[in-house]
């Protein structure tokens, strides 16, 4: 397709002739990890799949996640059980069909004097941790001792250390895995389409017309689909024929460089009743996250200087030598959890559950749920869409086949940002459907988050994806006002990272 359809333009032509051109089984609405997943799957199965999203591919919360894969040690400590057995055997699917981008990643949780996790509970959580993973996580745990965990933490707090737990989750990259599970989804068939946007449907002799507007030619075309799924996380309430009530949340994190905070492995930070994560990520360190109750436009939730002071004050109690302020903060992302509400509108008491819900005949809501449970997800929505249209498909096959070929697994698939350079750019205009500069800056190869110097990256770069996609000065210059007005928010040389004059964050964050 891409040889033969030379521009971008008339790739997107083509693809919205491929999604109008005959009755879809399913058109799938929003291009995060779960209508990515669903397209995957219904594709493998042998379904006639459409995929739509209104703005970039992973725009919305799959980009700005935690990036673990884990299946939630805490809910474990609240008993539920079941929860974590799921995520904790789809963590362990993941490693095996995507493992460029599931990468063991040990977490050490030093345990302390007099305090509600207790080493001796937190290690028998972490052998059923293991146990749950169908006994095989991705790496053994056990107990450390407290010089060895000093050792293997030199800044850390000594007051009340009585040792640690070290166990295992995973380390991804949230927006390359969407990028790689729509690249196997279109191999498979679908057809996806990126800056299109679903407005509204009507069902008739049981196929949804669904009205979509592209926003880079400016088509406004009708889709035809005997099903649809309404996989548009935080948004999924907005969208007509929805029958979802959500909560949202925000998280934010926190981009700093590792010779800040050495850390070897990732940690567990507690202060109180605020847990916090210390990612490490190649040279840097992703710190996170928050948990705040958010009403604000769901298209750009933005890190505020109270979530920076949160953050960093619970780094100055544990690392008080480390002296980490503002300015260390390299690049910030916050992103909205889309919590299903029950009927009062609060989150459910297992409120990382996932829900599928048809509300009208081949109209499916799927909420809720984390980027580590998506393969399931997917699977189970689309069991039902199978079931329903009761056509001969193809067993499920996600949790066995592999989600890209050797071939396809290039160097510019991978968890700590590639190298810059012309080839990813080209790529990713390429193969991956980036029309934006911040297409490729922040989704495609998270250069924006990654290095300090990221606008000079971007002039660069704005030139080898002007020279891919036909850009004039002026395009090339609207692009890097766009990049600037998108980054700005969140860099470190904004007023919402310099200290605030007073005020205490912590009575308006709740536990993590
Ligand atoms: C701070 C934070 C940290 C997290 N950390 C982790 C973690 O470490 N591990 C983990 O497993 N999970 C984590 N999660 C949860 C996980 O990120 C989410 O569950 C998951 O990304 C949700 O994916 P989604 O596809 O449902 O939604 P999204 O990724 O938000 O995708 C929905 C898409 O729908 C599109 N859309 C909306 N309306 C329309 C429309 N009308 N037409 C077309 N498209 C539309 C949007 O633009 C968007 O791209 C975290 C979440 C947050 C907020």
């Amino acid at each position: 397709m891409i040889d033969r359809l030379s521009t971008p333009s008339s790739r997107r032509e083509a693809s919205v002739g491929d999604l109008t051109r005959t009755d879809l089984d399913l058109l799938v609405i929003g291009g995060g990890i779960v209508g990515a997943g669903v397209a995957r799957d219904a594709a493998m199965r042998g379904l006639k799949v459409g995929l739509v999203e209104q703005f970039d591919f992973a725009f919305g919360t799959s980009s700005r996640s935690s990036r673990l894969l884990h299946g939630g040690l805490r809910y474990l400590a609240q008993g539920h059980v079941g929860l974590v057995r799921e995520a904790s055997k789809e963590k362990c699917i993941l490693h095996r069909i995507v493992p460029h981008l599931a990468a063991p990643l040990p977490f050490v949780f030093p345990t302390r004097r007099g305090w509600q996790w207790a080493k001796w509970k937190l290690g028998i959580g972490v052998k059923m941790y293991d146990l749950l993973c169908s006994g095989r996580n991705l790496g053994r745990s056990r107990t450390l001792g407290r010089k060895r965990v000093l050792d293997m933490l030199p800044g850390l707090n000594p007051r009340g250390i009585t040792g640690a737990v070290r166990y295992y989750d995973g380390l991804t990259n949230d927006s390359r895995l969407v990028l790689d599970t729509l690249r196997s989804a279109t191999a498979h068939g679908a057809v996806v389409l990126n800056q299109a946007q679903f407005d509204d449907a009507e069902r008739c002799s049981d196929i949804w017309h669904c009205r979509v507007q592209e926003t880079v030619n400016g088509a406004l075309f009708e889709v035809r689909a005997k099903s649809v799924i309404n996989a548009t996380g935080p948004w999924s309430d907005k969208l007509p024929h929805s029958r979802t009530e959500l909560r949202l949340t925000k998280g934010v994190h926190l981009v700093i460089d590792r010779g800040r905070l050495p850390v070897p492995d990732a940690v567990v930070l507690t202060e109180g009743d605020r847990i916090l994560f210390a990612i490490p990520w190649g040279e840097r360190v992703i710190l996170g996250t928050t948990d705040t109750d958010y009403d604000g436009p769901i298209e750009s939730p933005t890190c505020d200087a109270e979530d920076v002071r949160y953050i960093l004050e619970v780094i100055a109690t544990l690392f008080p030598d480390a002296g980490i302020t503002p300015a260390d903060v390299i690049s910030t992302w916050s992103g909205l959890r889309p919590l299903v509400a029950d009927r009062n509108g609060n989150p459910s008491d297992i409120s990382r559950r996932h829900e599928i819900k048809m509300g009208e005949p081949g109209w499916w809501d799927i909420t809720g749920g984390k980027l580590t449970t998506y393969r399931l997800m997917a699977e189970q929505a689309v069991d039902q869409v199978v079931r329903r249209l009761g056509c001969n498909a193809r067993p499920c096959r996600t949790a066995v086949e592999p989600l890209l070929t050797p071939e396809q697994c290039d160097g510019v698939s991978t968890i700590v940002p590639p190298e810059v350079g012309q080839a990813a750019v080209e790529h990713y205009t390429d193969r991956e459907w980036a029309i934006h500069l911040d297409d490729v800056m922040m989704r495609r190869a998270s250069w924006r988050y990654y290095h300090r110097n990221h606008l000079e990256i971007a002039e660069s770069v704005a030139g080898w994806m002007g020279a891919r996609l036909g850009w004039d000065d002026n395009t090339r210059r609207a692009e890097l006002d766009r990049y600037r007005r998108a980054t700005e928010v969140a860099g470190p040389d904004h007023p919402v990272l310099k200290p605030p004059k007073c005020g205490s964050c912590a009575a308006r964050v709740k536990t993590v």
